[in-house]
């Protein structure tokens, strides 16, 4: 037998897709619950960061799934070894990643926010006209600072020309003429100069085409490829923040000074702001935006110092959204439809099963039932034909079998009910006692088969001509009685006369012979022959005594009560 699948299966399918609707990863954050991330900043807490703090503030973070701890840099950490290692997420580096990821260090750059490099050499004055003239003069430099190294060569200014010094972070050396100048940034150092009157010169490595990337946020390869949807919605909440900061920039530098210490005045933060505006150009590029071409021109100058190879391939270190994802996640989904497909079958299954033997079961009840419904039939049916059998009985037990007339038992219990009836609807009753004349000698004539045969005759004849409500009875042997209720003496006499006449005037043919008999009758009415059922019939007896007596084949009514007594 075919399995039918139960009524409920396509509720049930419903629901197995909305829940795999539900389950499907549209976005992290849909699923997860907010993610710990940890952003290593590449410096103090300044408004060089400002776009993560805004991000953080404004809840850009918040909305993507994140709680994000930011970390200003302490002495010992590098944020490139921090995020490698896993203690950080992302980190904020400049263009010295592609040496990195020369280096075989696998990160990856997800988003550049200075579109120029901020580092510049500080002159004091206007001594200085051009970068020619720091020719055996004191320097401050670090030795990471290559793209500086690489606009003295550019500019025909070997290293070896200038005596460097070691760097103190610190503009008092320049201020007190300690070194003629030093590297710092542009959005920077430059403010203690400019609140103290000073003025100076900066000497940027654009000048000699030398274009760097400054703040690059970026990430480790690993969790590009573990989950390509957590950096992208990173990306995009730090990229938001940014834009908030650009076009708020004081609100975001109260914010530095509330929350993140206030190493910087506010008039310190906003003049960074307004230098990184300058260098981040917000109002031409879109923020983040990453050129691989400037990546190329960078890896070329590295190239042209020896630090990288000539043909440095940037594969993979610029994160690609289209990059092959992590499917992980979609193979999880997967298998997470298909148990589900399974278990759904599954449990239609066990209902189909169910269903099926719920079904053979009523089947089988109905049979039971129906089974029964005809034994109780048969039974029913077969009461009945007790029943009716009983009746038949009882009535056979109240008639006389050779004529079928009610007989004696039933006549006296007959008349008992007419007398008490006719007593309280106080109406007459008449009763006749018949008996055939010299029977005897017919029996003895003609054999006991022709006397029942005239015993027959006269019960068809007593029966026919009665009316409805007359009861007819076989005495006892060839005596017949009729009770005729509501029938007063003058019609009793009446009926009994048309019956004696009729029976002697028929004669009928039994085995070839022909019977002609007689009969004599006694009349008695209610109650003026009798009041009670035993004087009715003596006085009927008696009357029919007389018919006898007086000849036979005659009529006689009985003495009326008084009579009798005397
Ligand atoms: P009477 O004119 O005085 O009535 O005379 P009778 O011969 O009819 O009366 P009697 O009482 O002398 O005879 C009655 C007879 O009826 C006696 C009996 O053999 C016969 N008899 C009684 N019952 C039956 C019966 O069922 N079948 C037949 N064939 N005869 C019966
Ligand atoms: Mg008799
Ligand atoms: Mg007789």
């Amino acid at each position: 037998m075919p399995i039918r699948f139960p009524f409920n299966l396509i509720q049930a399918l419903t629901l197995a897709a909305a829940l795999l609707l539900a389950a499907l990863p549209l976005r992290a954050q849909d699923l997860k619950p907010a993610e710990k991330v940890v952003l290593q900043l590449k410096w103090k807490h300044q408004f060089q960061f400002a776009g993560y703090y805004a991000a953080l503030k404004k809840g850009y973070y918040r909305d993507a799934g994140f709680v994000v701890d930011i970390r200003e840099l302490q002495d010992g950490v590098d944020p490139v070894d921090s995020v490698l290692k896993g203690e950080a997420d992302f980190g904020v580096g400049a263009s010295e990643l592609v040496l990195h990821r020369a280096q075989g260090k696998p990160v990856v750059v997800l988003a550049v926010i200075l579109q120029h490099s901020p580092l510049v050499l500080i002159t004091l004055g206007g001594g200085l006209k051009s970068l020619h003239d720091l020719d055996g003069k004191r320097v401050m430099l670090l030795p990471q600072e290559t793209e500086l190294y690489a606009y003295l060569e550019r500019e025909k200014l070997p290293r070896k020309r200038i005596i460097e010094v070691k760097h103190s972070f610190d503009v008092e050396a320049l201020i007190r003429g300690r070194v003629d100048a030093l590297s710092g940034y542009s959005t920077d150092e430059p403010f203690a100069l400019k609140q103290r009157g000073l003025p100076y010169t900066l000497f940027s490595p654009r000048a000699s085409g030398i274009d760097f990337y400054g703040d690059t946020l970026f990430t480790s390869e690993a969790l590009v490829k573990r989950d390509p949807r957590r950096v992208i919605a990173f990306r995009e909440a730090s990229l938001r923040g940014w834009q908030y900061a650009m076009d708020h920039p004081e609100e975001i530098a109260d914010l530095i000074l509330e929350r993140y210490g206030r190493r910087h005045s506010r008039e310190h933060l906003l003049f960074e702001a307004a230098e990184m505006r300058r260098l981040m150009q917000p109002h031409l590029i879109r923020i983040g935006h990453i050129n691989p071409g400037r990546w190329r021109g960078i890896a070329a100058v590295y190239a042209e110092n020896g630090m990288l190879p000539a043909q440095h391939s940037l594969d993979g270190f610029i994160f690609d959204e289209t990059m092959p994802r992590d499917l992980s996640r979609l193979y999880r989904g997967i298998a997470a439809a298909l148990l589900i497909a399974v278990l759904v079958l599954l449990f239609a299954w066990r209902q189909a099963v169910f269903n099926r033997r719920l079904r053979s079961e009523v089947a089988r009840r109905r049979e039971a039932e129906a089974t029964l419904r005809d034994a109780n039939q048969k039974l029913q049916a077969q009461l009945a034909e007790i029943q009716g059998l009983q009746a038949r009985l009882q009535d056979q037990a109240l008639r006389d079998s050779l004529t079928g007339l009610y007989n004696r038992r039933y006549f006296d219990e007959a008349l008992e009910r007419e007398l008490a009836l006719a007593q309280r609807q106080d109406y007459p009753v008449s009763l006749v006692l018949i008996d055939i004349d010299h029977f005897k000698q017919l029996n003895d004539a003609h054999g006991h088969q022709a006397g029942d045969a005239v015993l027959q005759e006269m019960a068809r004849h007593l029966t026919e001509n009665c009316r409805a409500g007359d009861l007819v009875c076989r005495w006892g042997g060839e005596e017949f009685v009729v009770v005729m209720p509501h029938t007063p003496l003058a019609g009793a006499l009446q009926r009994a006369e048309s019956w004696r006449a009729g029976f002697g005037a028929h004669p009928f043919r039994f085995g070839g012979i022909t019977l002609n008999n007689t009969l004599s009758a006694g009349v008695a009415v209610w109650p003026e022959h009798g009041g009670t059922e035993d004087e009715l019939l003596r006085a009927a007896d008696a009357a029919l005594y007389r018919a006898k007596s007086g000849g036979r084949n005659r009529v006689e009514t009985a003495a009326r009560v008084k009579e009798a007594a005397c």
